[in-house]
């Protein structure tokens, strides 16, 4: 017999911050910075902890100069070449990679691939291995395997979406593990296989999962506002990634396109029908695609949008007393709620 949870799950349209009494006077005292040391690596991190995702039309290169300025981390994605990592590292100074991540699938081309470009630049810091389900055995062996060749790399892992899988990713040797299994703009995972776990309860039970080992975690997938970034923060993320609320920008991916005087800019998820035709040549049989290909309005300069996430999470701490976004978690309570936005002007 099938086995039912009755708790109920939540998401980000589900809660809101219950605003606190508070001595600041205004968002601009607000430290939005946080200093990590990690479990297996001992590296230390400094920065703001919002992340490009590592998809090819989010974490790229134009995308993590940006990220970079403003104290943000990115995942760049892993289809590029050694050359034009090469490329890259000529053009930046090396403080980059404290703020920078290289991404990794499981596939004997991708580990091979990550040994050449950490060989070709020593100064990465942070490998990210990523799989659409991070629930295989076969996966742990993989994270396992990263560790021992790679020692003082921190290691970031996932997905997953419940605390017992965040353990044991963290005891094989990953350090941050990457939360959200379905919540994505461009991912169908919930309609092809009815499987996933409301964000925002994934994120309480895994940071906590996390934080009891010395881990850490990061919220990855469904925040569609400022708000929702700072929710994920509030249920305890270390970092919230980010890849729909970045896209359309001019330093995204994807093609421009015009339509009725229109500019669009084309935004899909990694395991679409474009990504796997762009990459691999074809949509793979024994699969089905478990990702949307959409357009978006072109958005301009990625800078606006970083001070409209930026501006909107200080104004959260406020609005609970959080004089740091460290202190942001323990300053939440989240009430449920029926409706959140009033959309009478949308
Ligand atoms: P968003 O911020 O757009 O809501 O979510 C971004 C996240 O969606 C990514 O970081 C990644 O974890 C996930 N994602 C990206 N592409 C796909 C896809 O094709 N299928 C699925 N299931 N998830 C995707």
């Amino acid at each position: 017999m099938p086995r039912l949870d009755q708790d109920i799950k939540l998401d980000f349209k589900d809660v809101l911050f219950r605003p606190k009494r508070s001595t600041l006077k205004s968002r601009s005292e607000v430290d939005l910075h946080r200093e990590f040391l990690f479990r297996n690596s001992k590296g230390k991190y400094n920065g703001i902890p919002v992340i490009a995702s590592n998809m090819d039309t989010v974490g790229t290169f134009e995308m993590a100069k940006v990220f970079h300025k403003h104290d943000l981390f990115t995942v760049i994605h892993k289809h590029y070449t050694l050359e034009e990592w090469q490329k890259f590292n000529s053009e930046v100074t090396t403080d980059i990679y404290t703020n920078l991540a290289v991404s990794c699938g499981t596939g004997e081309a991708d580990s091979e691939n990550l040994k050449r470009i950490v060989d070709l630049l020593p100064d990465i810091k942070y490998l990210c291995l990523d799989v659409a389900n991070g629930y295989s055995e076969h996966f742990v062996a993989f994270v396992t395997d990263i560790r021992k060749q790679f020692p003082n790399q921190t290691i970031m892992a996932g997905n997953v979406v419940t605390g017992e899988m965040v353990e044991e990713l963290i005891l094989c040797g990953a350090d941050i593990i990457k939360v959200g299994i379905g919540p994505g703009s461009v991912c169908t995972t919930r309609k092809k296989t009815g499987v996933g776990y409301p964000q925002v309860s994934a994120v309480i039970e895994c940071a906590d999962a996390a934080h009891g080992l010395g881990g850490h975690i990061i919220s990855d997938g469904g925040c569609t506002c400022p708000g929702d970034v700072a929710k994920a923060f509030g249920a305890g993320a270390d970092f919230v990634m980010m890849g729909g609320m970045l896209a359309g920008h001019d330093q995204s991916g994807g093609d421009m396109i015009e339509r009725d005087g229109k500019k669009l800019k084309q935004f899909y998820g990694m395991s679409s029908s474009v990504a796997m035709q762009k990459y691999s040549g074809k949509v793979a049989d024994y699969r089905a695609s478990e990702g949307k290909v959409v357009e978006v309005g072109y958005r301009g300069d990625v800078n606006e949008t970083i001070q409209d996430i930026l501006g909107g999470l200080r104004s959260t701490c406020t609005y609970v007393g959080a004089g740091k976004l460290k202190e942001l978690s323990r300053r939440t309570t989240f009430i449920r709620v029926t409706q959140q936005i009033n959309n009478v002007f949308s």
